[in-house]
């Protein structure tokens, strides 16, 4: 049979590990992205909060196998009826199947305000210089109030603002600032972390390390002048440094039918297939996509996995499995772990699961590869939401 053409928009974590896994002897894999550099976007964190020098970058190409060719252009508009993908530059790209991973990006314009403070104070969610300017003003901090916050409802890796004032917090105690510095979260939800399992484990933390968190604050606008955050409920935050995670959206990418987006510029799919809606030959997974789990790299993860083997002709279904690591400071963390249809299990604090969290970003460049699959197959299998309600239960919802 003649191998098709498989077009992957988007080289980071899902649209890499679907070009790698994806058999080869089935298809000519194209792989397009406007960079050539992959980015490992969890250590913003350890930039930000911790000042590491490592950014952990990579060549796109050193991280491909054999068989897929990368193109380094930028996609304009993608036409599904068509099926024509258009770039600024050069000739438009036809495919016979097609797998949009082009992840999201943070739109600061939502908020007013927003913008002169993202730039003074930086973000550990937009890029590394800035993720570098958030590490900078922490470092020549003195004392006041920080203030770390959630500014919309959805979040690329749902525990990173809250890991954000945790390792705040804990960088404040080392420097002996501990005692002369506040440190307030503010998050749309009405509790500090959103799924009542985990926030079960989290709240006793804030509560020990003194952090005020302030549910129900959704963003209104900020004023630089008067140094005030406000929420659209009638409340303020006063802040000395304020560190808020942007509101992420979909790629600024033209889309024929522009029906198969949201207002977040989210792509609407099937959550089990992943199939974009009313189309069977374009695919739409990780970030970018309007699946009802978390945006994070392991479920990127999971669902190039699902797509790779429906392209192959396989069966398989994509659950909403969600694993998402959480440094809750001070050398300890916890994973968020759910599925479309289990709860959020109260998963312990311990310096194991934070061991595992750094674990799984050192093996990060060679997983990509696939190269620890059946590690990771053992890893799912163990820790199944089913399998982990038993023994630590999910909250009290
Ligand atoms: C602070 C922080 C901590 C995190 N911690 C974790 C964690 O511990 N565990 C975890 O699993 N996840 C974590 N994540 C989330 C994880 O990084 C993302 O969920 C993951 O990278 C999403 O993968 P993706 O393939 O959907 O998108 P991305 O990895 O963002 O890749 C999208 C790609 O598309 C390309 N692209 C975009 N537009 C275009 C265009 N028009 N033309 C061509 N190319 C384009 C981009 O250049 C990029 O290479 C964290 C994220 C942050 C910010």
């Amino acid at each position: 049979m003649a191998k098709k053409n498989l077009l992957i928009i988007g080289s980071g974590d899902g649209g890499t590990i679907l070009a790698n896994s994806i058999d080869k002897s089935m298809y000519n894999v194209t792989l397009i992205d406007k960079s050539d550099k992959h980015v490992f976007q969890p250590q913003y964190l350890y930039i930000a909060f911790q000042g590491s020098k490592d950014t952990m970058v990579r060549d796109e190409k050193s991280l491909l196998k054999k068989g897929v060719t990368f193109v380094k252009k930028e996609v304009s508009r993608i036409d599904l009826n068509e099926r024509k993908v258009y770039t600024t530059k050069g000739k438009p790209h036809s495919y016979d199947k097609l797998v949009v991973a082009t992840g999201v990006t943070s739109d600061i314009s939502m908020i007013p305000g927003m913008q002169e403070i993202n730039s003074k104070y930086g973000d550990y969610h937009t890029n590394i210089a800035q993720a570098q300017k958030v590490w900078s003003n922490l470092n020549s901090f003195k004392g006041g109030t920080i203030v770390i916050g959630q500014s919309y409802p959805i979040c690329k890796c749902p525990p990173s603002p809250l890991e954000g004032i945790f390792l705040a917090e804990e960088l404040m105690h080392r420097k002996g600032l501990r005692k002369k510095t506040k440190f307030v979260f503010f998050t749309p939800y009405p509790r500090a972390y959103p799924a009542e399992g985990i926030n079960e484990v989290i709240e006793p933390l804030l509560k020990e390390r003194g952090i005020e968190v302030m549910p129900f604050f959704n963003i209104d606008r900020i004023d630089p002048a008067k140094k005030t955050i406000y929420s659209i409920e009638g409340d303020s935050v006063k802040y000395d440094l304020p560190i808020i995670v942007p509101p992420p959206k979909g790629m600024n990418i033209e889309y024929n039918p522009d029906s198969v987006r949201n207002d977040d510029r989210l792509v609407y799919v099937d959550k089990f297939n992943l199939k974009i809606k009313g189309f069977d030959d374009a695919f739409a997974i990780g970030d970018g996509a309007a699946v009802p789990t978390a945006k994070s790299g392991v479920d990127a993860h999971l669902e190039a996995k699902t797509v790779a083997r429906i392209l192959e002709g396989k069966d398989a279904k994509f659950n909403g499995r969600t694993n998402c690591p959480f440094d809750t400071g001070y050398g300890r963390g916890t994973f968020v772990i759910g599925s479309y249809d289990e709860k959020v299990i109260k998963y312990p604090v311990t310096h194991m699961n934070l061991f595992m969290k750094h674990m799984m970003a050192k093996i990060y460049w060679e997983s990509l590869k696939g190269e620890f699959d059946s590690v990771f197959d053992i890893y799912f299998k163990e820790t199944e939401p089913s399998r982990l309600e038993k023994k630590y239960g999910t909250g009290k919802e």
